[in-house]
């Protein structure tokens, strides 16, 4: 095909909680040619567990490169106009495998799961002054179930095998970027073993000021810093793919979801803000090339590094574990909606949750609380009450766990935010923008392209592979501002005010009354 926007494409692949995909993207205009996507199985063995198949998701990322092949042959597109391929991927997320077979040991423990709720009490009771902050200056993050090196702490303490191979100097520890990495480049047969900083700034092992493995922080973990992969840059050619219709390609790009959102929605300026709504919902601000601690509840974390040499860039983060979870909750436990996105249909047919509240804190609860014995409720019903008030409720509680992330990053900046950028698989739900906005009180931005996360690994690998070949911020802008819907809170800023106050104060009294 002639046109030159095929000429130079990059592939994104992009590992999230609940989906694999494989997208592909023109270099030239930031346009998304093609992609396919699957879901990945999740089990619960015990309540609050979270685990997925390291090989599953391993062998769910090469069907969708394989389709979204396909599918580029299918257009008229050679596949040898792919010049680079960039990762995104689940953060957190723990995979511990065997060095000399390469099977992982146990089963990934996923960023949500709240079995380690007494590893963090154990943690905690060790600090000077029983602080769950203590490692909070070092690392950004405060001790919680959330991070990677609690959890590769429970699998030492719990799990026989990990232990053995730990002793037999065959533990090889990762985030899922490390294991597709690994596995994508060649594996047993010298696969390349590293992590980038985004990611390695979530496991609580890395000194986010020095952007390396912490020895204090290894020490306190009792994680010996041989079994750590190397840490890199979000953008450098780390290795080629080993096999399949794309062999030999460069992988040239990684970063956490979540930065990769914050990269692909362009806010490369200090005070830029997006929210992710999926599983969880994630709220980034850019902070420059400052690691500024919040007073707030929220996390520092790296947003970016975009080259060996170049400058590393900060964000305040506020997270939320369970957003579109708790819709997929009322789909496959409570039945209620067949499809996730049945929930705005149902939801319309009422005009309020007439004073039905859901807290849906499955495994304790993120930013602001760090209460990892949180349980959810759902609060103040009446004889009244039908699945459609439920099903408002659970969108409203999306809304106000986010209004709480954006209440704490105005009190941390000073500087109140006065509009989003979201994205996400659940902002395709109109009315649930429609409620951000009036429970936010601020203007909700949607891009019209909504895989910016997926957008960002290509811009990351498209930096480093042909530095020409990075999607311009012109051509970004330009994608994104087609069809950019801006939704505008619908009733008056105060009466939005209250209404989000009102509720966040019945919020804090279901949560806090479980203590
Ligand atoms: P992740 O990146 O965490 O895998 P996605 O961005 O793919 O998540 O979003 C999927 C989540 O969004 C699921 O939890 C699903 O229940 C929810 N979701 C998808 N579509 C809708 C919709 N139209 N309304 C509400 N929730 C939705």
């Amino acid at each position: 095909m002639a046109d030159p926007k095929f000429e130079s494409l990059i592939v994104a692949v992009d590992q999230g909680t609940s989906s694999t995909r494989v997208l592909i993207f023109s270099s030239k205009t930031a346009e998304l040619i093609t992609y396919h996507q699957t879901e990945i199985s999740q089990k619960f063995p015990k309540e609050g567990w979270c685990e997925e198949d390291p090989k599953e998701i391993l062998s769910s990322v090469y069907v969708c490169i394989d389709k979204a092949v396909q599918n580029l042959k299918a257009l008229g597109i050679a596949s040898s106009n792919i010049k680079a391929i960039g990762i995104t991927n689940q953060r957190e997320t723990t995979i511990v495998w065997d060095k000399i077979t390469g099977e992982p040991l146990y089963n990934a423990i996923v960023w949500l799961d709240g079995r380690t709720a007494t590893t963090v009490d154990s943690l905690v009771s060790k600090t000077p002054k029983q602080t769950k902050e203590h490692l909070q200056p070092k690392c950004g993050l405060p001790i919680s179930t959330y991070f990677s090196a609690v959890k590769l702490r429970w699998l030492l303490d719990n799990e026989t095998a990990v232990q053995t191979a730990l002793q037999d100097g065959r533990l090889m520890f990762g985030t899922v970027d490390t294991w597709l990495l690994w596995n994508m480049t060649g594996g047993l047969n010298g696969g390349v073993y590293i992590t980038d900083v985004t990611n390695a700034s979530r496991t609580m092992l890395m000194n986010v000021h020095s952007l390396k493995w912490d020895s204090d922080l290894c020490k306190f973990f009792d994680v010996p810093m041989s079994i750590l992969p190397e840490i890199r840059s979000s953008s450098e050619i780390y290795g080629c793919l080993s096999e399949g219709p794309l062999k030999g390609l460069p992988i040239s790009g990684i970063l956490g979801d979540q930065q990769a959102a914050l990269v692909g929605q362009a806010c490369f300026k200090r005070g830029q803000v997006k929210n992710t709504y999926g599983t969880g919902c994630f709220m980034l601000y850019n902070t420059g090339s400052e690691a500024v601690m919040s007073e707030h509840g929220l996390l520092t974390t790296v947003a970016y590094k975009l080259g060996k040499d170049a400058p590393v860039c900060y964000a305040l983060e506020g997270s939320v574990a369970i957003a579109g979870a708790a819709v997929r909750w009322l789909r496959d436990n409570l039945g209620i909606i067949e499809k996730s996105s049945d929930i705005e249909k149902l939801a319309s047919t009422v005009e309020s949750p007439h004073g039905c509240y859901f807290v849906p804190a499955f495994s304790g609860l993120f930013c602001p609380y760090w209460q990892p014995d949180a349980r959810g409720t759902i609060c103040g019903l009446t004889q009244f009450t039908n699945k459609a008030h439920i099903a408002r409720a659970c969108l409203e509680a999306v809304c106000f766990q986010s209004r709480e992330l954006l209440d704490a990053m105005n009190q941390d900046s000073g500087i109140p935010i006065s509009s989003i950028q979201v994205d996400g698989g659940m902002t395709e739900n109109t009315l649930l923008m429609q409620l951000q906005a009036d429970l936010a009180g601020i203007p909700v931005v949607r891009p019209s392209m909504p895989e910016t996360t997926a957008l960002g690994a290509a811009m990351a690998a498209g930096n480093a592979e042909v530095r020409h070949s990075m999607p311009e911020t012109t051509a970004i802008g330009a994608a994104m501002a087609a069809g950019t819907a801006e939704v505008r809170p619908s009733m008056p800023e105060t009466t939005a005010l209250g209404a989000a106050m009102a509720a966040g104060n019945a919020e804090g009294v279901a949560v806090w009354s479980l203590k």
